[in-house]
This record gives C-alpha cells, sequence and structure tokens, in this order.
C-alpha cells in the first residue's frame, strides 16, 4: 500500500491550546510552547497515550473521545 513518500510531512497545525490570542507556555501538552506542531496522521491521546485520529484529536484538544468525556463529566482521577 502506502510507501509513505505521500504522507504530508513537515505541515504545521496551529496549537489548538492557544487559540484567542493567549501564547502556550513551554509547559503546554501539544506544543511544547512552540504555537504550533507537526501534523500526523494520528496522536497520542495526552492521558491513555491510545492513538487517536488527528481531527478527533485536534477537536478533542488532545483527548482520545473517551478521555474527553471524562474529562469534562469531571470524572477523571
Ligand atoms: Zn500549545
Ligand atoms: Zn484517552
Amino acid at each position: 500500500m502506502s510507501q509513505g513518500n505521500d504522507r504530508v510531512v513537515g505541515m504545521k497545525i496551529e496549537c489548538p491550546n492557544h487559540e484567542g490570542g493567549f501564547d502556550c507556555t513551554p509547559f503546554c501538552d501539544i506544543c511544547e510552547g512552540e504555537q504550533e506542531y507537526e501534523y500526523t496522521e494520528t496522536r497520542p491521546c495526552m492521558y491513555c497515550e491510545i492513538p487517536v485520529d488527528h481531527d478527533i484529536w485536534f477537536e478533542e484538544l488532545g483527548m482520545c473521545v473517551d478521555c474527553s468525556h471524562k474529562y469534562y463529566n469531571g470524572e477523571m482521577d
């Protein structure tokens, strides 16, 4: 199938954590203060570290859907 040459390489995405004019700090889980990060097809959930489809990961601000639901329901440990 894919040999890897058709991947998007070096594409930078603006970090979803700093929309609204707040710059990220080096403590940002996503960009570590770079304000942007390199696109990959999947990203690890910041909590459970399972690979998540990029678009979902982006919408959930770095989480998988399960962790996002737990987070917003106040069920995170
Ligand atoms: Zn950031
Ligand atoms: Zn997760």
